[in-house]
């Protein structure tokens, strides 16, 4: 903050146009050996002293004596980005945007223009300022808002001098680390004590929109931190964002960080960059098949689910191990007790573990990657569930059909494809996919027996209702009758931002076939 001593030499009284004009030309003033302060305003600078009067504002001016100039304030330095008028409503009322879209902005006021992951102010069409955030130029994601500014009222890091943009952001994400470890820790997460319900040391610690930070995701499998970053302002504070979270958690001494290139591909990466970036991550989302076995089994870490081990590749799928299905994992334990349990789609066994655990009779698994089926087998041997648990490498519907033709039915199917519907465009041919293999798993099902069905496409999930008409055509379709029993979503660890609803993708729900 300056402390410059001033000394006020007259007041005037200035209509709102010709305030709004002083605010926008604090420069002339320092040239004439003034600078302004406005403190009930947004623009805070120097020495002129602004006060309301019945919509009118009085000025106290003063002069001083010409000093060293100082640093600018953020308000005055941050490049500008103004939404159109008809947008204003993204930030009115209740709603709080969380990202705004390219087809909203009106324009971007500064020199030089601001380049991508850069800290910027958002204005209201009105040039009131409402958030901070920062830009990329290239996505359709142009603002990720890192901060709002609830009713107009504006912080104070944006009025003192000679703070900077750079470290004011990553602060934020900071802070905004510590609220997620806050979060998990009033969950549980982790839970190494025995309470009755077993050790679980795999979570969630930052689910992106969900924490207020965009782009970044990270899964927590005991010593080892896996980033999964999608947004070019995630990937330029790659290094402080590493160093807060070996910090801050203490158990954790290894950090993965794994970009997603088809996310980062989007936010306008060249191909070189991106290769630049991904050279140590040689798998992809779908599947690692090709990916070094030995070079994956020397990262593993062992986690714990509600005391069922695992083995966690971190460079597997997705960041290695899909933490979201924790909760309905230990309700298939608690269902399992003697019955018969297929695993369709059971990448390193999660449900298969856990239903033998419960006591299952028998559980065959299925998954068409070969790395995930031996990281399931290896995960039987942790478990001590070699004579119960069988794992087969096979595409589903082809082993759903085999199995059909053979007349074999289960107590329990488990059907959790992958994102069959990557995007809003994709959902009508993707529910056609989605009701054929549950046509298939539901006729796999013993009568009387039950059904848990997932889809982890989030344009599937917020389409309000589509899955349960594609379960109602698969049941008509397999010649059966069933009942949805429960509507269940991913954990308390991957928190939804009500005003960022594409931020809730997974659906899991238990259905009675007969
Ligand atoms: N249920 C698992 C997560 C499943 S993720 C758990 O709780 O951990 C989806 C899985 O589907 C992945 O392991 C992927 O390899 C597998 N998969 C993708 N296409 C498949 C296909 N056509 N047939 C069988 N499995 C497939």
């Amino acid at each position: 903050m300056t402390s410059r001593a001033a000394m006020p030499v007259s007041v005037m009284i200035m209509e709102p146009h010709a305030l709004a004009k002083l605010h926008s030309m604090p420069g002339n003033f320092a040239q004439r050996g003034w600078s302004t302060r406005c403190s009930s305003t947004r623009l805070i600078h120097g020495r002129i002293q602004l006060d309301s009067i019945s919509g009118r504002q009085r000025v106290q001016c003063s002069a001083t004596t010409p000093s060293p100039p100082s640093q600018p304030c953020l308000a005055e330095t941050l490049p500008r980005v103004v939404l159109k008028g008809g947008k204003n409503k993204l930030f009115q009322g209740e709603n709080r945007a969380v990202i705004v879209y390219t087809g909203a902005i009106d324009c971007v006021i500064g020199r030089p223009p601001p380049k991508a992951g850069d800290a910027v102010l958002l204005c209201n069409g009105d040039r009131r300022v409402i958030a901070l955030g920062v830009i990329n130029p290239e996505s359709l994601y142009a603002v990720r808002i890192v901060e709002a500014f609830d009713r107009g009222v504006l912080p104070e890091y944006l009025s003192i001098d000679n703070i900077d943009a750079e470290e004011l952001v990553q602060r934020i994400i900071r802070t905004r680390i510590d609220h997620a470890m806050m979060l998990r820790q009033a969950l549980s997460l982790p839970c190494r004590d025995d309470d009755g319900m077993g050790r679980t040391t795999a979570y969630r610690l930052i689910n992106s929109e969900g924490d207020y930070i965009s782009g970044l995701i990270v899964d927590v499998f005991d010593r080892v931190a896996v980033v999964s970053s999608s947004a070019i302002w995630i990937e330029r504070r790659k290094p402080s964002i590493m160093e807060h979270i070996l910090q801050s958690l203490p158990h954790v001494d290894r950090v993965v960080w794994r970009p997603s290139r088809e996310m980062l591909e989007m936010e306008g990466m060249t191909p070189e960059e991106l290769d630049a970036l991904c050279e140590n991550d040689s798998t992809t989302e779908q599947g690692n098949d090709a990916a070094n076995v030995q070079q994956q089994q020397e990262e593993e870490a062992i986690v714990e689910e509600f005391g069922a081990k695992f083995h966690v590749a971190p460079r597997g799928q997705k960041t290695g191990f899909y933490v979201d299905q924790r909760d309905n994992r230990s309700f298939i334990s608690q269902i399992s007790k003697g019955k018969d349990v297929l695993d369709i789609c059971c990448y390193s066994g999660g449900f298969s573990i856990q239903a033998a655990r419960g006591g299952a009779a028998s559980v065959t698994g299925i998954d068409s990657s070969q790395a995930a089926i031996g990281l399931a087998q290896r995960n039987a041997t942790l478990n001590g569930f070699n004579n119960t648990c069988t794992f087969v490498k096979n595409d589903a519907s082809k082993f759903m059909n085999e199995s059909i033709d053979q007349k074999k039915q289960w107590d329990i199917v488990i059907l959790d494809p992958p994102k069959l519907a990557p995007t809003r465009k994709s959902l009508t041919s993707a529910r056609r996919k989605y009701e054929s293999l549950n046509t298939k798993a539901m006729k796999l099902v013993k009568p009387g027996g039950l059904l848990m069905t997932c889809s982890c496409s989030g344009a599937m999930t917020q389409s309000h209702g589509q899955f349960t008409k594609v379960i109602l055509s698969a049941a008509r379709r397999a010649g059966v009758s069933a009942t949805i029993l429960h509507k269940r979503g991913a954990g308390g660890d991957h928190p939804i931002n009500p005003n960022y609803p594409e931020g809730e993708y997974l659906s899991n729900y238990l259905v009675r076939i007969l």
